[in-house]
């Protein structure tokens, strides 16, 4: 099967394989700023070619001859910031105002293709056409729980899967109002850092989300739920701060006026602790919140779960934590998954205070969400509750999140790895 393409003449340009993953030789063929690569597709031979905006994945079978590929690697249109979109309306001879018109199509009246644009000249039309691409995604799954929270699972343009979360309007989740619907959404298809607990771990990483894909998901949950979004917090499959640029540009496009028009404030980043990363987001002009996903208050506890541990250790993120804080005068967040005999202990309840007191930061608890095939659990409500009133004694701002959607595998990746396992069980 061969995605992400679509056939084109001869001669070939540049052939990449998995077999042969040398420097491909690429010749670009530059019109403005789109571009085209010729491939070739060898007969029972796995291909990969991997540019920013394209993914193409093949194998033809054994009796095919060889196939040329014109690959184009296009910006999606959902990609592009509003200077982008002017820059390429005045490359195309029109005047400003259309790339108004093109982000109000986008964004306020949701068109799925340029064709839906009808007050722009359908000449200038079939040109966005061949400058952009305009990727969808589709819906494969919707599920529901009793309490409302709905998860998603999408197909994109590549085959690969990936979920979102709508959560209905609940108290104080991550500083917003009560009456806030919030989304929780990926960045990357899988996931690298390998956290023990986490479902989104389990088949490791396939690659970033692009800006328009993780925009994607807001749009098309608003379209399938009727309900009108207004929280995003970044904490379904991946690690957002591994795909910085992308997230950074999906971002400025979902807080722009001329975008989705949602307030930095209602925008929350979650990470499993790169600290490097976190400092490079300290200096992004954004108010957006920041969530530290700690879940052990010593290193020899979170070394045991997450192997990002090993690479930053507690103190150099909580260094990199306070710098963020800092610049952004705003008070963090730290996740802490409770996790029986792992992390529930009242010795760590009394050394997260600490750590939260030194940040005056503030602790959502969020009882572990039991992922198939791994033996974690949960403790029970009343050590739930005890973890929570050590950290209240001491004065901590701390949360215990009922965790909506627990009946619908809510955790993150915990959706696409049961539908990946379902549709192999088919295949086979
Ligand atoms: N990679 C980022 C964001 C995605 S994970 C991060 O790790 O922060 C979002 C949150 O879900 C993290 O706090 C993560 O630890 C938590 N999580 C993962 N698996 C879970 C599970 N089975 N039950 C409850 N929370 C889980
Ligand atoms: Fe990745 Fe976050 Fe899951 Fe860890 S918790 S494996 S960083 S998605």
């Amino acid at each position: 099967m061969v995605t992400g393409c679509s056939p084109g003449p001869a001669p070939y340009d540049s052939v990449w394989t998995d077999a042969q993953p040398a420097t491909p030789k690429i010749t670009m063929r530059s019109e403005t700023r789109a571009r085209k690569f010729f491939i070739r597709l060898e007969p029972n031979h796995p291909s990969r070619f991997l540019h920013k905006n394209c993914l193409l994945v093949g194998r033809l079978p054994e009796q095919a001859g060889n196939v040329d590929f014109l690959v184009s690697t296009n910006e999606d249109i959902k990609s592009s910031q509003f200077a982008e979109l002017e820059e390429k309306v005045s490359e195309l001879d029109e005047p400003l105002y259309r790339a108004r018109q093109i982000a109000d199509w986008l964004y306020q009246k949701r068109a799925q293709s340029f064709d839906d644009m009808t007050d722009l000249p359908r000449a200038f039309r079939t040109k966005l056409t061949e400058q952009f691409n305009f990727a969808k995604i589709e819906t494969v799954r919707v599920l529901g729980s009793r309490d409302t929270t709905q998860k998603f699972l999408f197909r994109l343009s590549d085959e690969s899967l990936i979920e979102s979360v709508l959560i209905p309007a609940s108290p104080a989740l991550y500083g917003s109002r009560s009456d806030r619907r919030t989304i929780c959404i990926s960045t990357q298809v899988g996931c690298a850092y390998g956290c023990k607990f986490c479902a989104s771990g389990l088949e490791g990483f396939s690659r970033n989300l692009k800006p328009n894909e993780i925009i994607d998901q807001i749009i098309a949950a608003e379209r399938e739920s009727g309900e009108k979004i207004d929280n995003i917090v970044f904490m379904g499959m991946g690690e957002p701060l591994a795909n910085f640029e992308n997230l950074m540009n999906a971002i400025r496009i979902i807080n722009a006026p001329w975008g989705l028009g949602i307030g930095a404030r209602h925008i929350t980043v979650s990470t499993s602790g790169l600290a490097p990363q976190v400092r490079k987001l300290a200096e992004e002009p954004l108010q957006i919140r920041l969530a530290i996903s700690l879940h052990g208050a010593t290193d020899e506890v979170r070394g045991q779960i997450m192997p990002i541990n090993r690479r930053y250790n507690l103190e150099t993120l909580l260094t990199a934590c306070d710098y963020y804080a800092s610049r952004k005068k705003q008070r963090l967040t730290f996740e802490y998954i409770l996790i029986a005999d792992v992390n529930d202990s009242p010795d760590q309840a009394r050394r997260l205070a600490r750590i939260v007191r030194r940040l005056q930061a503030k602790v959502n608890l969020i009882p572990y969400n039991t992922v198939h095939g791994l033996a974690w659990s949960r403790p029970s409500p009343e050590q739930q509750k005890q973890f929570l009133s050590i950290l209240r004694d001491r004065g901590v701002a701390a949360t215990l999140r009922r965790e909506k959607g627990h009946d619908i595998d809510a955790a993150c990746g915990q959706l696409r790895l049961q539908t990946k396992r379902e549709l192999e069980r088919t295949v086979i």
